[in-house]
């Protein structure tokens, strides 16, 4: 009998890694669930909800983590909510991979088996544990909902006896799952829709959804995807060529949504302050990347600022604004992933550690960060 803990998370996080889809799944493959009482209340999941659906409620996170074999979380637990699991528990979490060292090291020496989501690879058999995938949809849709609740004009055109309503124009930046779903949300909205991406792959995606392509498309864009879908990094040269078509664009948009990354970096900086001055008064402009620095060069993480009249949000988590859907979006992917280390027969903990997703995702084992992506830092 396998038994998994599922604790509440830190209070500016309202997602929560089951819902009562997947706990009932889970129940069904023979894993007790252990919740602590009130947990999943911010995504709408209510005890009682839970519990009908299998889950053990209890009165403390304690209670919940008191010999667990697996502990489920939104974001990365401390050590000592892991120390309270059995010894070599296993954990997954989106963990910030990236993020501070000293707290990574600080969770590996608890012993544990930590997974981390979001390092998920992009192979077919691993889609429906694709963290990043299901939050960057979510997001990419929320971001067009509040830019649209921020501009003050509306979004389609309306054609009426007192006049003509222009269409909103809008410009995705970054054509990965966000960018897309919000390519999507704004024509559903009726914004006249431009993108642009340094991935060709990106081109044929913005077109199928209606929107126009707006590029660089020289050699080093035509390599600039990696092996496992994501972009690199663009030389000096390229983003001076990106900066001035970005600023000739830029001008008359009315909506920008900024969503590029580069795994393990810095987001790029797409948006200079010149070209928010080269704006029109009124303009808005939702910035994704802002948990990772920001595209734009006056985002402010966490807020939003009003520089001559462009409104420039830096509003971190979207996909938890929608905590509902993200969170069982979220737990399903935990769902998909746990079957892979359970075995279902048994109704025991069977995890193969040479299976790419397990390798792909295994941060750190027996006290010892073990991931590839640390690699380069173990040889220094
Ligand atoms: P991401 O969040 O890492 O980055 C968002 C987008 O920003 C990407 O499209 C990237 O190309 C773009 N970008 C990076 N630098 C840029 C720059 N300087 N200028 C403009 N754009 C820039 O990416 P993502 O949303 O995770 O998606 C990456 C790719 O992986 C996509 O092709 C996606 O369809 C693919 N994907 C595959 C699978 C799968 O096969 N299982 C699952 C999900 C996504």
């Amino acid at each position: 009998m396998v038994t998994i803990a599922v604790t509440a998370e830190p209070g500016d996080e309202p997602r929560f890694a089951a819902s009562p889809e997947t706990v009932k799944k889970l129940a069904g493959l023979g894993c007790t669930v252990k919740i602590a009482s009130g947990a999943g209340s911010r995504s709408r999941f209510s005890d009682a909800q839970l519990a009908a659906q299998g889950a053990t409620i209890v009165p403390t996170a304690a209670e919940a983590l008191a010999g667990a074999d697996i502990l489920l979380k939104v974001r990365r637990p401390d050590a000592a909510e892991i120390a309270q699991l059995k010894p070599g528990a296993i954990v997954a979490a989106i963990v910030d991979p990236y993020g501070d060292r000293g707290a990574l090291e600080a969770l590996a020496a608890t012993k544990a088996s930590i997974f981390a989501m979001e390092l998920m690879p992009r192979i077919t058999r691993a889609q429906s544990m694709d963290v990043l995938s299901s939050q960057a949809n979510l997001a990419g849709y929320k971001a067009v909902v509040d830019a649209a609740a921020m501009f003050e004009q509306a979004m389609p055109m309306m054609m009426t006896a007192a006049g003509t309503v222009p269409a909103a124009k809008c410009f995705v930046m970054g054509a990965g799952v966000a960018g897309l779903q919000a390519i999507a949300t704004a024509r559903r909205l009726g914004a006249q829709v431009s993108a642009t991406d340094v991935r060709p792959a990106a081109k044929e995606q913005v077109a199928s959804l209606g929107a126009k392509f707006v590029a660089v498309e020289d050699d080093e864009f035509k390599q600039a995807q990696t092996a496992a879908g994501y972009a690199k990094p663009m030389s000096a040269e390229y983003q001076k060529k990106q900066a001035e078509l970005v600023a000739a664009h830029i001008k008359n948009q009315d909506i920008v949504i900024t969503t590029a990354l580069i795994p393990g970096r810095p987001a790029p900086r797409l948006i200079t302050k010149e070209m928010v001055e080269g704006m029109k008064a009124g303009a808005v402009i939702i910035d994704l990347a802002a948990e990772r620095g920001g595209n734009c060069e006056l985002t402010k993480p966490g807020e939003i600022v009003d520089h001559n009249g462009v409104r420039i949000s830096g509003l971190l988590n979207l996909a938890g604004m929608i905590p509902v859907n993200a969170s069982s979006l979220y737990a399903k992917n935990l769902y998909a992933f746990l079957e892979l280390l359970i075995d279902k027969k048994e109704k025991a903990l069977n995890v193969n550690w040479d299976d790419e997703i397990v390798k792909g995702t295994l941060l750190a084992k027996d006290g010892v960060l073990v991931h590839a992506i640390f690699a380069p830092a173990k040889a220094a």
